[in-house]
């Protein structure tokens, strides 16, 4: 549900009606949209907040879709889109045209990306990104003289995006039931062990389901491996050590490529410059968006491995895959500045200092309230499991606690989400310095003690 906004504004109730009567919006209940309005409208932003039309502040504690990393109102990321716009409006990537500022960046992007991840395919986003990465995957082999080799492993939960083979890789069910989209030639293994002691009981065996699934299908039939290094949208679940280093010993036993999907991880979410990086793990596609630009413009992009571009520019026909967005200018000019910045202000080293800071406020939270469990964070990418005591688990999905606090929380001005029925994620700007932190922690805390009140 929406939440029912107060609006006193003339200009917020007109924009309300108008979005009711003529925006369909993405992963969004349309009913109640279109009968209640839009939960809020932004309209600008500073640091880690974001303002409604009425000017209010809010704290956007997930970085909106865990992308807005350097935070908002960065005026360097502004101005570099202007000036680059102001140069041209648009360059074609195709037939071998380019442009300095996608050149640049695949050449920084080289010497960022772990191991031999040295050249780059632009796209505009995540699932494109993984799309991509599919294919190369498939092409890959056939120019191998393995062209039997298409199957793609993706693991339960996992999170990869919402285009046909970027959605049958996810391995959220409930994806899946929207229009019917799942393609063939995916599967899903059972992940690491999550959650620890609650939740979803994943394979104690780490690697063991993934492994049991390649014996299963054949591995003359296998493609890739794609797994985010830290699941995201399933639920915020960070592997055992161990865990990643398996999985690409697993692929080099049997000869598949291994697909890391960064699209959240990279670019510092998780404390290192990408989420591989946490394990030493040397990924032969690496998939990135979200957080490359900061979200200031749409980019993302597929690192390519030595041994498969090796196979690609030994091609004599025409790579016939490519967006028009690929490589643009602007996006890849604020790319750039964003990754500029990101060295020069010590945003690792921050994310590094603020993981303790939410570390110790979600503790706090666990030792204060007993509905509060199972916390997890690495770099500033947390999540936390709401419980009944009394049941002995997770609150009954009925009561919808983790979407009730989120609630209570964007009350109180701040944005979270809640990741089905028990746990609620928490992503922060990179940005975010302690005092932020601590604000956060209390919102959540007056948050869970009127959710409790509530419940009586
Ligand atoms: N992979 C992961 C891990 C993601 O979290 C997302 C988006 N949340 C995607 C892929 C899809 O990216 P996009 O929405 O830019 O297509």
């Amino acid at each position: 549900m929406t939440k029912e906004v107060t609006v006193t504004n003339s200009k917020t109730k007109e924009l309300i009606e108008l979005d009711k009567m003529h925006y369909i919006h993405p992963t969004s209940a349309p009913k109640d949209v279109a009968e209640n309005g839009p939960g809020i409208i932004f309209s600008d932003g500073n640091g880690i907040y974001v303002n409604n039309l009425e000017g209010e502040p809010y704290i956007d504690g997930m970085s909106m879709l865990w992308n807005v990393n350097l935070g908002h109102g960065q005026e360097e990321l502004a101005e570099v889109a202007k000036e680059q716009m102001l140069k041209i409006a648009y360059s074609s990537s195709f037939k071998g045209f380019s442009n300095e500022p996608a050149i640049k960046l695949a050449e920084k992007l080289a010497t960022m990306a772990p191991g031999d991840l040295n050249a780059v395919f632009f796209t505009s986003g995540g699932s494109e990104s993984n799309d991509t990465a599919f294919k190369l995957s498939r092409f890959y082999w056939e120019q191998k003289g393995k062209s039997e080799k298409r199957k793609i492993i993706s693991t339960k939960n996992g999170y990869h995006g919402v285009t046909f083979a970027a959605q049958s890789a996810t391995g959220i069910p409930a994806t899946h039931e929207f229009a019917g989209s799942s393609v063939e030639g995916f599967y899903h293994a059972t992940p690491h062990l999550i959650n620890c002691e609650l939740g979803d009981k994943g394979d104690p065996n780490y690697e063991q389901s993934i492994r049991s699934l390649i014996e299963k299908e054949g591995a003359d039939t296998i493609a890739a491996v794609i797994i985010e290094p830290v699941q995201g949208a399933g639920g915020v679940n960070i592997p055992p050590e161990g865990y990643l280093q398996a999985v690409r010993k697993l692929c080099d036993e049997f000869d598949i490529l291994f697909i890391a999907d960064e699209v959240i991880c990279g670019f510092g979410r998780t404390g290192k410059m990408f989420g591989v990086d946490n394990w030493d793990v040397v990924p032969d596609l690496m998939c990135i968006a979200k957080g490359i630009t900061s979200g200031y413009a749409q980019l993302g992009g597929v690192m390519i491995n030595t041994n498969v571009r090796e196979e690609i520019v030994n091609f004599e026909g025409v790579l016939a895959h490519g967006f028009t967005y690929s490589g643009h200018p602007t996006a890849c000019a604020v790319a750039l500045k964003n990754i500029e910045i990101m060295e020069r202000d010590g945003i690792l080293e921050n994310v590094q200092n603020m993981e303790k800071e939410l570390e110790k406020g979600l503790a706090y939270l666990q030792d204060k309230h007993d509905i509060v469990r199972n916390c997890r964070t690495i770099g500033l990418l947390s999540a936390f499991e709401l419980y009944n005591p009394e049941r002995g688990e997770h609150f009954d999905p009925s009561v919808n606690a983790a979407s009730a606090v989120v609630d209570e929380c964007f009350d109180r001005k701040l944005i979270l989400r809640h990741i089905g029925s028990f746990r609620v994620a928490i992503a922060p700007p990179l940005i975010i310095n302690k005092q932020e932190i601590e604000r956060m922690i209390q919102v959540i805390d007056e948050s869970i003690t009127a959710f409790k009140k509530k419940l009586g």
